[in-house]
């Protein structure tokens, strides 16, 4: 869709954004969502979830676009969809063919750095911990309280590895140190520490952006996100929309929309009001 002589492109983070924080439902934020289908404005989902954990929001959306997964390791683009295979490996450097989708990876893939922490792990004893990568589908509905189909699509991951450290403090600096110098990061979360490759949400929007741009000219970017892990697309968008939750985010976005409402009751006003409705 033109926003002037410009393509806009909307990037939103799920949940406690466009899902609702309690009941994961996106229904309030049906009118904006109607408007950017009419228009055909691309919605890229961005999230810490895995692929399958998002196909079936996608589908239920009726989306054909891109989806970000795992904090911006790696983008899954629809092979049915607007992009061809030549317009997409000629835009990421690393990109793998499976059913559905090219997965373009921006940092290490996954199965590429479980070798690295495999090997430190079995060199120092002191690196103590436990991940997805050791456990069953069972195990980790118990560390997840994930029922068992839902802990079976968080099982299928393709860019991070999230972990329980048993280890002391001083051997958790060592091991990160060591991670950093394999172009890997450990970033805490609530429930675990996830390891992955240096990439985050933000890269992922400006990759996907210069895509759309050399195909549709200049691309202006809305990023919408409600949490820390958030901070790195928000600062990469034009237009950087802050969903209210318990942290106050401050992005360096060239223009910045604190919305009033929570979730997609907060998406749906902001976006309306942006996109002139
Ligand atoms: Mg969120």
């Amino acid at each position: 869709m033109q926003c002037g002589s410009n393509f806009l492109v909307v990037n939103t983070d799920l949940d406690a954004t466009l899902l609702d924080h309690n009941t994961y439902s996106w229904r309030p934020a049906t009118d904006a969502l109607r408007v950017l289908k009419d228009r055909k404005i691309p919605l890229i989902l961005n999230s810490s979830k895995t692929l399958p954990e998002m196909q079936d929001l996608s589908t239920e959306l009726g989306l054909h676009d891109p989806l970000v997964c795992e904090n911006g390791s790696f983008i899954a683009i629809p092979r049915e969809g607007s992009f061809s295979a030549e317009e997409i490996t000629s835009q990421f450097n690393s990109v793998e063919k499976i059913e559905g989708y090219w997965l373009c990876h921006l940092g290490v893939s996954r199965s590429q750095f479980l070798e690295t922490i495999t090997l430190l792990r079995s060199k120092h004893a002191a690196y103590d911990f436990r991940g997805y990568a050791d456990w069953s589908v069972e195990e980790v509905a118990g560390h997840t309280s994930l029922p068992l189909e839902k802990a079976a699509l968080s099982h299928q991951r393709n860019g991070t590895e999230p972990i329980h450290w048993h280890g002391t403090d001083a051997a958790f600096v060592a091991f990160k140190k060591e991670l950093q110098e394999h172009n890997l990061k450990a970033v805490s979360g609530g429930r675990f520490i996830h390891l992955s490759g240096q990439s985050n949400k933000g890269q992922a929007l400006l990759k996907l952006g210069e895509l759309y741009e050399k195909k549709y000219g200049k691309v202006v970017s809305i990023a919408l996100g409600d949490s820390p892990n958030d901070i790195s697309m928000l600062d990469a968008a034009d237009i950087a929309v802050v969903i209210p939750n318990k942290e106050k985010l401050s992005p360096t976005a060239k223009r910045v929309i604190h919305a009033k409402e929570h979730g997609p009751t907060g998406w749906n006003t902001t976006m309306l009001e942006i996109l002139g409705v």
